[in-house]
């Protein structure tokens, strides 16, 4: 072994020797060849469909993740499929997975290797790089599992067990700490078997080493870990700052009238890009003297009766939103159509991708 293996930043006292990180690449390995979980994307060396597995896994359990994974495979099988597919189809496929931004990148980055690689999912670190949404997360897990490449992934998994085997309190959200924790993981990845080592992390976080309740009966690694069988274990790793959350207050209308609804598709500016909701009022305190029109949309509920108002709240990482929708039954003649919107069957609500929100609603209202 290198001894540049075992070197990290010794301002911060981070002692790491050999011994420990030896121990900890075989247990590591060995425990997941045992219990590893069994994933369709495991077993499969294909880059485009681990790179796949892993855009999807980035926000999602893998519970849910595995029903749309496959779903995702079957649909568009190869890069040229998600590539010549349209956007409407894509997010119909990611609706309810949240943060769509990946499936825009996803689409983007498709059509790129489309047109630069022949459609070939590309081999070297600098070319995947540089496809759309590929950060260094993603880039680690393609790279080490398609293709064996020594490069060690960071994610929250591995933040949580390198701090809690080492008993690390360098804060993960800072600059110093990210690269104290890089570092670390790089230190003990076992380069030879990367893609072993990698998956094996994930899942000792993910399964074990869990953030609220840490298994360390069943842990390979309890011998050598600094907060074993202790309730320190539950402050690590830690943050240095809080993270602020905004409520916000949004107020949709389903407008219903002769067997149709009015809808609306969100625009790029949002966190629901693409995607189509119903007329919406958005306010930032709940107040309707401050309500701001997002859509300078002049409606007012004496266009007819509210029948229903449905109430749900949505966590995003940094807001939360309060959201209610009302549904009308419009009695006066009302054509919205010069704003912006399209009015669509009833029966064809199916066929629009809607936010999470919203389609769970309209699959409630319309069952
Ligand atoms: Fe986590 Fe406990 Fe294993 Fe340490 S021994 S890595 S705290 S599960």
């Amino acid at each position: 072994m290198n001894s540049k293996n075992h070197t990290v930043d010794h301002d911060l006292n981070v002692g790491v020797d050999l011994e420990m990180v030896v121990y900890f690449r075989k247990a590591l390995i060995d425990w997941y060849l045992s219990y590893g979980r069994k994933l369709p994307w495991r077993e499969t060396k294909d880059p485009y469909k681990i790179w796949i597995s892993e855009v999807i896994l980035q926000q999602t359990q893998v519970i849910q993740g595995l029903e749309y994974y496959n779903r995702f495979i079957e649909r568009y099988p190869t890069v040229r499929a998600l590539a010549e597919s349209s956007e409407e189809d894509l997010l119909l496929m990611w609706q309810g997975l949240g943060y769509y931004s990946r499936a825009h990148n996803l689409h983007q980055a498709a059509q790129y290797i489309v047109a630069h690689y022949d459609a070939e999912f590309p081999r070297s670190r600098a070319d995947v790089s540089k496809l759309k949404g590929i950060g260094p997360y993603t880039l680690a897990a393609v790279m080490s599992i398609a293709y064996n490449e020594p490069l060690a992934v960071v994610d929250g998994n591995v933040y949580r067990v390198l701090s809690r085997l080492l008993d690390l309190d360098v804060p993960i959200d800072t600059t110093l700490g990210q690269k104290t924790f890089r570092d670390l993981a790089q230190t003990f990845l076992e380069a030879r078997q990367p893609a072993l080592y990698n998956q094996g992390i994930m899942d000792l976080g993910a399964m074990v080493c869990t953030p609220k309740l840490p298994k360390c009966g069943v842990c390979p690694v309890v011998k050598i870990c600094k907060c074993a069988y202790s309730s320190h274990a539950l402050s690590r790793p830690i943050k240095s700052k809080r993270v602020v959350v905004r409520e916000e207050f949004l107020d949709f209308f389903m407008l219903i009238q002769n067997g149709y609804f009015w809808i609306q598709k969100r625009g790029n500016d949002s966190i629901w890009k693409g995607l189509y909701q119903l007329p919406l009022v958005h306010s930032l305190d709940g107040r309707k003297s401050d309500i701001e029109r997002s859509d300078s949309l002049e409606f007012s509920t004496e266009e007819g009766n509210v029948s229903h108002v449905y109430q749900t709240e949505h966590r995003l990482t940094h807001r939360l939103l309060n959201i209610k929708v009302h549904t009308i039954h419009v009695t006066k003649a009302t054509d919205l159509s010069e704003k912006g919107f399209i009015k669509i069957p009833i029966s064809h609500h199916s066929a629009y991708a809607f936010p999470k929100p919203l389609r769970e609603f309209l699959d409630k209202y319309f069952s």
